[in-house]
């Protein structure tokens, strides 16, 4: 069985899985892992395969000490990278600029690309890069393919890519929408049409990736023409912890009346507001829990949430003229049938018209959750992005050879 190495390597931790590209989304991977707190005095390496898992406690000094010694342990139980038929490694890049839409097999060219566009995303692209570099040494003789998470946006109109700003200024600083959560947006979509029997070229859709972070796009015959997150994946929608869009003019604000530094509003709006700094938890699970326990400031955090995701489904549904199809997907989206009916509360003047008793179904593979009267498709479609990473490689890695 042909499988592909999906590694998604953050600053202190690399995700990684081993997967049957045929798979379908729901199904388990053949094997995950994770490898946590890189470089401190307390590591450890998580791997699951065939229901079980397995824990080890260490210190792992490096990226690359991390990978090895997964890479070891995999041995062991008899599912090493090296003992499977591996066809190619897939890497998770969050920013490509404006220089990567497709996934690229990775050269020492293409790293030094990647590195260039550090300063646009100065946590994420070190790490990554960080993956690759380990991966490759230890992995010679397979393609690495690097798929981007601003991929599907690259090709935005720019009058959904520019911001009104000074043009210089946007230029020099590479300032403009760029978009995150590509890979989800482009699996989830390239899905829709067959559910709902449209020719792909002619399906117009919006989808609504809600997890912990969030955002929503507008897809016309395939091809984004908006999305939520812009420069930086902090915009847009409210989540977990993030704000999402707000008035630029607050951070003067905290900046020059609140005496907070640049550091600090940067932690404030990325880790400490969003449905968290309004109600105190960001999984919704629990937001829901406080809800029914009528927790005043749970309640306001939701209506917040929801009162933004219509603002943006509006906007989309303007923006393209026409819907087809809306899709839900992510922790949230999948799971949460409170999100999805408030979302969509009212829009049957619109065409638009969830059938309670199906919305209601457990999150169980791509559904439909309209009434058959809904002129526009509501739908569940789970997403899985190490999928869609390991078909893109696949894909690639089988035109090389
Ligand atoms: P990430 O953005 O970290 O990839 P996910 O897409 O996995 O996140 O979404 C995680 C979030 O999904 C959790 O924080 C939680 O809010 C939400 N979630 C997961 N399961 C459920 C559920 N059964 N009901 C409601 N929300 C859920």
């Amino acid at each position: 069985m042909p499988y592909v190495l999906v590694i998604n390597s953050g600053s202190s931790s690399i995700k990684f899985q081993i997967v049957d590209p045929t798979a379908s989304a729901s199904d388990e991977p053949f094997v995950s892992g994770l490898v946590e707190q890189i470089g401190e005095p307390s590591g450890r390496i998580t791997v699951k395969h065939a229901g079980q898992k397995y824990v080890v406690q260490k210190e792992v000094a490096t990226h690359a000490v991390g990978l090895e010694e997964t890479f070891a342990l995999l041995d062991a139980k008899g599912v090493g990278p090296t003992q499977l038929d591996i066809v190619a490694a897939g890497h998770r890049v969050v920013h490509g600029g404006m220089v990567f839409s497709q996934p690229e097999l990775i050269s020492d060219p293409v790293v030094e690309m990647i590195r260039t566009l550090i300063p646009l995303a100065p946590l994420h692209n070190p790490a990554n890069i960080d993956g690759i570099e380990v991966a490759r040494k230890l992995l010679p003789n397979i393609p690495h393919v690097a798929v981007f998470d601003t991929g599907f946006f690259r090709d935005l109109p720019p009058a959904a890519a520019l911001y009104a700003i000074n043009a210089e200024v946007a230029e020099k600083n590479l300032v403009r929408r760029y978009g995150f959560h590509g890979t989800s947006h482009e699996f989830v979509s390239s899905q829709v049409p067959a559910l709902i029997d449209r020719d792909p070229l002619h399906t117009r859709q919006i989808v609504l990736h809600l997890g912990n972070g969030a955002s929503c796009s507008a897809v016309e015959n395939g091809h984004a023409i908006d999305t939520s997150m812009g420069l930086t994946p902090l915009a847009g929608l409210v989540m977990g912890t993030r704000s999402g869009d707000i008035d630029p003019g607050i951070i003067f604000h905290l900046y020059r009346q609140g005496g907070m530094s640049i550091d600090e509003i940067d932690n404030l709006l990325n880790r400490q507001s969003g449905v968290k700094g309004l109600s105190g938890v960001n999984d919704f699970r629990e937001l829901r829990t406080m809800i029914d326990n009528e927790d005043e400031n749970a309640w306001l955090a939701y209506n917040v949430y929801i009162n933004q995701l219509r603002r943006f489904i509006g906007s989309y549904m303007i923006a393209l003229g026409r819907v087809d199809a809306i899709t839900f997907t992510a922790g949230v989206g999948e799971n949460d049938k409170h999100v999805r009916a408030d979302a969509l509360d009212n829009m049957r003047m619109y065409g638009i018209e969830i059938d309670p008793e199906k919305n209601d179904l457990p999150n169980d593979g791509p559904r439909i959750i309209s009434t058959d009267n809904s002129t526009t498709k509501v739908l569940v479609v789970p997403t899985n992005e190490e999928l869609a990473i390991a078909q893109k490689a696949a894909r690639l890695a089988s035109q090389i050879r």
